[in-house]
């Protein structure tokens, strides 16, 4: 498992979904029951398996970035 914490990765649980709509915040494709879905710590909503490795890989990409300039804003 990763170590870092920009996501939370849980089963999705009947509950959980119907609180969401079935739907992944980022990409609006279904989630189903039983699959492994994300919650987004910085955003506070769920995400599908490709938008977390997208999302996840973007903001190692943006906080390196950050390193790189001082992280002056962020
Ligand atoms: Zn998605």
């Amino acid at each position: 498992m990763r170590s870092h914490s920009y996501f939370i990765s849980q089963e999705a649980t009947v509950e959980l979904l119907a609180r969401v709509s079935h739907l992944c915040a980022e990409c609006y494709n279904d989630m189903a029951e039983g699959d492994i879905i994300h919650y987004d710590r910085e955003h506070y909503r769920y995400v599908c398996k490709s938008c977390e490795e997208v999302l996840y890989t973007r903001r190692q990409e943006h906080e390196a970035k950050s390193e790189e300039e001082g992280a002056i804003l962020f």
